[in-house]
């Protein structure tokens, strides 16, 4: 398990940052005991949403489908809720971890 790092000061502290923090350290990776990678590999017949190719033995990462971001961001949804909605099995998948980053190096790109 990762150690998140909880900083806060009046000019940076912002529900915001904090709803992202949260749900970021929320992120599961066990489903029933069962490494989440596995059942998504399982799920997607070992295949990669983002350029349909198989996984192979390239390094992959598991994905939120909707960001963290827009969940800490969307105050129409109770904190409770969005942790639930975020860390939801639905709201995974696995990807190639070269198909990810290039994702999302064109979405900074494009803001
Ligand atoms: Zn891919």
């Amino acid at each position: 398990m990762a150690k998140v790092k909880l900083e806060f000061d009046d000019s940076t502290f912002t529900l915001f940052r904090a709803r992202h923090t949260l749900l970021q350290s929320a992120r599961p990776r066990y489903y029933h005991g069962r490494d989440i990678a596995k059942v998504l590999r399982k799920k997607q017949k070992g295949r990669c949403p983002l350029c349909g190719e198989s996984f192979g033995r390239r390094p992959v990462q598991v994905d939120h489908k909707r960001t963290v971001k827009s969940f800490a961001s969307d105050l129409s949804l109770s904190l409770d809720e969005a942790v639930r909605r975020c860390t939801a099995r639905s709201n995974f998948r696995l990807v190639h971890a070269k198909c990810n980053q290039a994702r999302n190096r064109r979405k900074r790109a494009s803001q």
